[in-house]
């Protein structure tokens, strides 16, 4: 399964009205949905717009209405950080913030990875009354924050409302359990000390001397808790692997039961070794029976507002996943190729409209369709579908769905 993150758009007009998907020369693609099955997915419900983590619940099977738990913990397993039950996960930024209490920039001047490292470093002294803090940076101002304890809860507001210019909020209870209450005061505690260290750290007294901003306040959000499903491998009776770049996707297909991969290169951005990705897929094929490729690139540019540098994306993921495809039709394998959601690249954000959606492989009844984007897939054979049936539909290929009746 390949899954190019928010590759479904809508008309632009730098292209002449046409989507990033209908303007790009994507042999590979095109070719996937002529061997092919092709229709269009409302990955949650139509007019709804997903997030990364519910879309791929949803897309594996997963009713992401009663099995979301927060994509703190997502983001948590996908940082490699060893979840257990009763933790409570965040996301968090490091940021600047002044001495009156505002945010001034929640990406803390765009603070280096190297740098953010050593600041987690001295968050590890931070000792709180009654629970366990875990604190560990990603990417650049991203990470990690893992409160261990008991009666904690994930019904705690965001510290960090996706503003600037505002007052830090305070951690409040999200509903009137002591749990809740409780886990407010923790990660209130967490915020105070963790200020105090690093505003008197000397990389950011340095940073300042260099007129830079400093990453002097980690703000949480996203509060998640390990999600108790069904692993998928249990679920269809499969062995399931994942390769991606970002912790995200990581952490949802850890928590959903997948394997990861780790992949040399994998970044989760537009600079991924995208020819390393293709190539372990290609090796995990022989291993695993489902393999789910996930690629960022495609949301990134959206997010970016560039129409136009969508379409090269789309045409160099197309080009580049070619040897994958050659070894998918000789083998006789099956391959979906489809999105988590659409990103319309002239909003940067993303919507609620269908995705297109291909399938090929041997027993698949290939339709008319010739062209893989959101138009000329809604005229081919499986028409509209929504995300959760999509795996069924899939492991039916695989002789792994039993009978219902007799
Ligand atoms: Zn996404
Ligand atoms: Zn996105």
């Amino acid at each position: 399964m390949i899954i190019c993150d928010g590759m479904g758009d809508r008309p632009t007009k730098v292209l002449n009205r046409l989507t990033p998907l209908q303007a790009a020369e994507a042999h590979t693609f095109n070719r996937i949905a002529s061997l092919g099955e092709c229709g269009i997915m409302d990955v949650i419900s139509p007019g709804q717009p997903p997030g990364s983590d519910t879309a791929h619940l949803a897309i594996f099977g997963y009713d992401p209405y009663t099995q979301y738990s927060g994509r703190g913990a997502y983001e948590a397993l996908g940082a490699g950080v060893d979840l257990k039950p009763g933790d409570v996960a965040f996301r968090c930024n490091f940021a600047t913030v002044n001495d009156k209490d505002f945010i001034i920039d929640r990406r803390a001047g765009r603070i280096t990875t190297e740098e953010a490292k050593i600041l987690a470093e001295a968050l590890k002294d931070i000792k709180l009354e009654d629970a366990e803090p875990i604190f560990v940076s990603t990417t650049e101002h991203r990470g990690v924050l893992v409160l261990r304890g008991d009666k904690l809860s994930r019904k705690v507001s965001d510290v960090d409302l996706h503003e600037v210019g505002v007052r830090v909020s305070k951690p409040r209870p999200l509903d009137d359990s002591v749990e809740a209450e409780h886990t407010a005061r923790v990660l209130e505690e967490f915020i105070i000390k963790s200020r105090k260290i690093l505003q008197n750290h000397p990389l950011n007294k340095e940073r300042v001397i260099r007129g830079l901003n400093p990453a002097n306040a980690v703000l949480p959000r996203g509060a998640g808790t390990l999600p108790n499903v069904k692993p998928i491998h249990e679920v269809w009776n499969i062995k399931a692997a994942a390769i991606a770049g970002g912790a995200l996707y990581k952490g949802v297909a850890k928590a959903l039961g997948f394997d990861i991969i780790h992949v040399p290169g994998a970044t989760g951005t537009v600079n991924t070794n995208l020819k390393a990705k293709v190539q372990y897929t290609i090796d995990a094929l022989k291993k695993y029976d489902l393999v789910f490729l996930h690629i960022k690139a495609t949301d990134t540019v959206s997010h970016d507002k560039n129409p136009v540098r969508k379409k090269e994306v789309i045409e160099w993921i197309s080009h580049e996943i070619t040897p994958l495809v050659d070894l998918i039709e000789s083998q006789g394998y099956y391959l979906a190729l489809t999105a988590d959601h659409t990103t319309p690249s002239e909003i940067g954000e993303h919507r609620g409209d269908p995705v297109p959606l291909a399938i090929m492989g041997p027993n698949v009844r290939r339709d008319s369709v010739e062209k893989f984007d959101e138009l000329s897939c809604a005229r081919g054979g499986l028409c509209r579908i929504r995300g959760v049936d999509l795996i069924k539909i899939l492991m039916n290929y695989l002789d792994k769905v039993p009978l219902f009746g007799e």
